[in-house]
């Protein structure tokens, strides 16, 4: 026990000085499923908190192939030639469900991988979305007391993993391709309505008219949607991930959120919201996952599911005699 506790402490200072060897552990830890690397995970996430909160926490979003990668890869470094320190966390709605990755081809942001202000860690592959957002979150507080300033969260514009990603970010970017129907980018109109900003992305070359076009089209959808809580107006840009066109002023008009949004407090509000979110999200998985790992709840919803398929119950009579049993 002592000696455990020694272990979180020197973790935990080492964290403290940016050691990325530490990170990359303690993210290890908080991404185990072994209960006793939660314990000390939780010891971990306790002591940093206080250190966190202070980058700014961009989410990034866009069906595979609108240039995602290249687009971090160029934004990242722009950010690091400033000497900011970044940290790229991916959020992958396939990993659950097929063990295969949307996202986590290993030829991804080759240079940035190699720089030493960059921190790129590929999602965890979990149970459920929701356990990967957990351990996303924690990723990021972890990130923040290492002295990163600024957190991008990427995941792929397909599923419920947006709507995820939203609740954890400041500034949510949505990438798009010109001359591509919403239907054929697979984007929901309910993503476009959280997005802060709208990136057209590959603007250079023949297609840079086209997106000059899109650019038109897609403020005037903007201005559609109801006005935001945070008094912000979203933004359409076009931009070439490839050229590195556009990417600064990217990165000027999320200052620009900032700014705004630290004067009318929203910023700050927002993160309370979120945290209270997370209190109530993290609750909902851990009965989920406690409940359904009992394994007198395995057994019997076994013969539940055999009930309702011979028609002997109904779902809502087998789901309260579930619930009605008593923990052992
Ligand atoms: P992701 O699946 O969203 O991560 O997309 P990638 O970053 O892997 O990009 C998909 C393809 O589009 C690659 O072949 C990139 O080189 C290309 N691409 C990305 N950004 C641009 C851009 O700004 N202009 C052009 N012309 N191609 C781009």
């Amino acid at each position: 026990k002592r000696r455990s506790k020694i272990n979180t402490d020197t973790l935990v200072s080492s964290i403290l000085n940016k050691d990325i060897t530490a990170l990359s552990r303690a993210i290890t830890l908080v991404e185990s499923k072994n209960p006793a690397h939660l314990e000390k995970a939780n010891t971990i996430i306790k002591a940093c908190l206080p250190h966190a909160n202070k980058s700014i926490r961009i989410g990034i979003t866009g069906v595979p192939g609108v240039g995602k990668s290249t687009f971090i890869e160029t934004f990242g470094k722009h950010l690091t030639a400033k000497g900011k320190r970044i940290a790229v966390l991916a959020i992958d709605p396939s990993s659950s469900l097929t063990k295969g990755s949307i996202l986590g081809d290993k030829t991804r942001m080759e240079d940035l991988v190699k720089d030493d202000n960059a921190f790129i860690r590929p999602s965890a592959s979990g149970d459920s979305l929701g356990g990967v957002a957990r351990k996303t979150r924690e990723t990021i507080i972890l990130c923040e007391a290492a002295g990163f300033d600024v957190i991008i969260i990427e995941t792929v514009g397909v599923g419920q993993s947006e709507t995820t990603v939203h609740s954890m970010v400041d500034f949510f970017l949505l990438l798009k391709l010109a001359g591509a129907g919403d239907e054929l980018q697979g984007i929901k109109r309910g993503i476009i309505e959280m997005a802060d900003a709208i990136a057209i992305n590959k603007a250079d070359g023949d297609n840079l008219k086209h997106a000059k076009l899109a650019k038109i089209e897609f403020n005037r959808a903007l201005h559609l949607y109801p006005e935001k809580t945070s008094n912000w107006q979203p933004k359409v840009m076009v931009c070439s991930a490839l050229k590195n066109e556009g990417i600064h002023a990217i990165w000027e008009l999320i200052l620009e959120y900032v700014t705004m949004t630290s004067k009318n407090n929203y910023f700050n509000e927002k993160r309370h919201e979120q945290n209270k979110f997370w209190l109530i999200q993290t609750i909902e998985e851990q009965l989920k996952s406690d409940f359904f790992n009992r394994s007198d709840i395995k057994k019997e919803l076994e013969n539940q599911l055999y009930l309702i398929e011979t028609n002997q119950t109904t779902p809502f009579a087998a789901a309260d005699y579930l619930l009605g049993l008593k923990t052992k």
